[in-house]
């Protein structure tokens, strides 16, 4: 089993990943996807007039602001346009993909955040109405009667809480714990740069292997976004997954490539 996590940043070549994951799967190997969604949702929230606002929690991580509206947004972007539209694209690769959130069938149960302490104008605050959780919980029976059924399962990054709400979750810990439930071999991280940079923006300083036990002094490389892939690797390898790569989504072999070992290998 592959994980792969299709970031939410524009620029991944789509049918590229499709296409290699239709080869993979004719390999034998079984693949379940986990995508984001974050910068559509940014683009329809704003074209619905609710414009996307983030929070800088203590600990100095962003993340969007998630009231009921923004919710109800996210879910029809994620779990609605992108989660159809990339199974319609694997469809058309011969893929029989699955399209589902963690809403589904409790596919993930995440802990909802009720407080969230965060900085804002250099003061702390507490937000209360945030629909954001931690996945907690995987339904690993559930995904694997789909992948035993030769279904590919393509998950959208929403998880229901012990409460019964729908929340919004980080896509790319929500692959990291998918992948540990699963017991996958590696997690493909897609994204729109080459793998974790020495020195982001520099192409040229891409880091091409890094020791599972130094990983998290690479967290220093990461800036924002990319902060969360890193602890999602952590998060990986603490369950038991052996190889995480952080991958170009751009390329014209993405997944075959990143199997080869191109980007940036954790292992
Ligand atoms: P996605 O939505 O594809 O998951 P993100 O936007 O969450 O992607 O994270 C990838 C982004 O992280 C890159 O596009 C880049 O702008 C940023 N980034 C920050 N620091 C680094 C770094 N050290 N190496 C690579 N990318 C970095």
């Amino acid at each position: 089993m592959i994980v792969v996590k299709i970031g939410g940043a524009s620029g991944v070549n789509l049918d590229a990943v499709c296409r290699d994951a239709a080869e993979l799967i004719k390999q034998g190997q079984s693949i379940t996807i986990v995508h984001g969604g974050s910068a559509e949702t940014n683009e329809i929230s704003t074209q619905l007039g609710h414009p996307p606002r983030f929070l800088t929690s203590v600990s100095g991580f962003t993340s969007r602001y998630t009231d009921r509206e923004t919710l109800e947004i996210f879910a029809m972007v994620t779990s609605g346009k992108i989660n159809t539209l990339l199974v319609e694209r694997l469809q058309r690769y011969g893929v029989n993909a699955f399209g589902l959130s963690g809403v589904d069938g409790r596919v993930m149960v995440a802990k909802r955040k009720d407080a969230v302490r965060i900085i804002e104008n250099g003061k702390q605050r507490i937000i209360r109405d945030d629909f954001t959780g931690k996945v907690e919980q995987v339904n690993a029976a559930l995904l694997n009667l789909l992948i035993s059924t030769g279904l590919t399962p393509v998950i959208a990054p929403l998880a229901i809480s012990t409460e019964g709400e729908a929340l919004n979750i980080d896509a790319d810990r929500a692959a990291a714990v998918v992948a540990g439930a699963l017991q996958a071999e590696a997690v493909i991280f897609l994204t729109n740069v080459p793998g974790l940079l020495r020195n982001f923006p520099d192409e040229a300083t891409l880091i091409t292997h890094i020791d599972r036990n130094k990983v998290e002094a690479t967290m220093s490389f990461a800036e924002g976004r990319m902060k969360k892939k890193v602890l999602g690797a952590c998060e990986a390898l603490d369950l038991g997954v052996a190889r995480i790569v952080f991958a170009d989504g751009r390329v014209d072999r993405p997944l075959l490539g990143a199997l080869e070992g191109k980007g940036t290998v954790i292992s």
